[in-house]
């Protein structure tokens, strides 16, 4: 274990290189405070791991930040675009990033909280002023609890069709990413059944997605298991029960598009409040800092267990009322 001194360090720790750690990143430095984005992966990995071929629905200009241009050559940005675009950026602020950096724990020492994070050459502490915990929605998947979950052929992401071409695919889910799974996967030439627990598809189904996946259900290109739960995965099949009681279904890939629930391991160290029922960590919305000093939360894990409510579209400005608020701070903008 290794240990930096607070002189050495930037005054504020970003925990997430996503859209909203990297819009925090930029808002801290525009206000001359220093700022160091940790990631336990690549730079926005969330969207490195989103379907390989997928379209954002908003518009460039609304998920780019710190002002800078985002220039497609479509509509709507591609993933492609998006990672391009988030890269330059770090290029164009020369933003201070330490990727594949995992932070495992931040404690309270006096003043300082400090960060400690998972390198090759074993674990180093840094002490910062201040921590912005920015770690996304992807934190664990939503387990069904059954039988055969954790075999091979059984995934929580979705990239590209192509090798599901005449495959059985059970998609288990009725929300955005099972629909759009559901739609690519049938498209590629797989054979999909989609599985869910409730009666039709959750509410929440864009609007334009819906005429094509309720079309495909309507005349069977895709098959739909309605109020069916999974009760096991086995290597070649899936045993679901629905109303008309248990029925087996051919399976050579299976997606649990069940969603995932946010990590707020590292805000319970620091003492942070959570709510029990939305997963929302206590905070004020006009300056994101917790319930604990110097200790904010920005993106998507502001918003709990409902990733709908916060995306980078309005979780990108989070950045800047921290920055306003740290700003304010004198002795630590001093430090900047
Ligand atoms: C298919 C799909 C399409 C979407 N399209 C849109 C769209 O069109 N418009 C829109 O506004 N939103 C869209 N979203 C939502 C958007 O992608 C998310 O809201 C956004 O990525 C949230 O940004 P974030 O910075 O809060 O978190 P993330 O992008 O999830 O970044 C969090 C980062 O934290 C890192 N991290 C986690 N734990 C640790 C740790 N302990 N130590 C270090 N690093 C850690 C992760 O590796 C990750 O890189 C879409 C989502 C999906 C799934």
């Amino acid at each position: 274990m290794s240990r930096a001194t607070a002189a050495d360090t930037a005054s504020v720790a970003i925990i997430g290189a996503g859209p909203c750690g990297l819009g925090a990143a930029i808002a801290l430095k525009q206000a001359g405070i220093r700022a160091v984005v940790y990631d336990r992966s690549a730079l926005a990995s969330s969207i490195a791991s989103y379907p390989t071929y997928m379209t954002f629905f908003s518009t460039a200009e609304k998920i780019s930040i710190g002002g800078l241009p985002f220039v497609t050559a479509g509509e709507k940005p591609t993933r492609r675009e998006a990672l391009a675009y988030y890269r330059m950026v770090v290029q164009y602020f020369n933003l201070v990033l330490r990727l594949y950096e995992p932070v495992s724990e931040i404690v309270r020492e006096g003043e300082y909280y400090v960060v400690r994070s998972q390198t090759p050459r074993g674990d180093v502490e840094t002490p910062y002023d201040a921590v912005v915990v920015a770690t996304g929605y992807f934190g664990t998947p939503n387990l069904l609890h059954v039988p055969g979950e954790s075999l091979p052929h059984v995934q929580h992401l979705y990239h590209e069709g192509h090798d599901a071409f005449r495959r059985d695919i059970v998609v288990v889910g009725g929300g955005n990413s099972a629909v759009d799974a559901a739609l690519d996967l049938w498209r590629c030439g797989a054979k999909v059944t989609l599985v869910h627990f409730r009666e039709r598809l959750d509410a929440n189904v864009k609007p334009w997605v819906l005429p094509d996946i309720t079309n495909r259900l309507a005349d069977g290109s895709i098959a739909g298991q309605w109020n069916a739960r999974v009760t096991r995965i086995d290597v070649d099949t899936v045993t679901i029960e629905g109303p008309s009681g248990p029925r087996t279904l051919h399976a050579n890939h299976v997606l649990l598009m069940t969603g995932f629930t946010p990590s707020t391991v590292l805000l319970r160290q620091l003492g942070v409040t959570i709510d029990a029922d939305t997963g929302i960590p206590a905070h004020d919305r006009s300056t994101m800092e917790t319930d604990v000093d110097r200790v904010f939360v920005a993106g998507v894990l502001a918003s709990g267990y409902d990733a709908n409510k916060v995306f980078i579209e309005n979780g990108r400005g989070h950045g800047a009322l921290i920055a306003r608020r740290l700003s304010a701070a004198r002795p630590l903008a001093a430090r900047g």
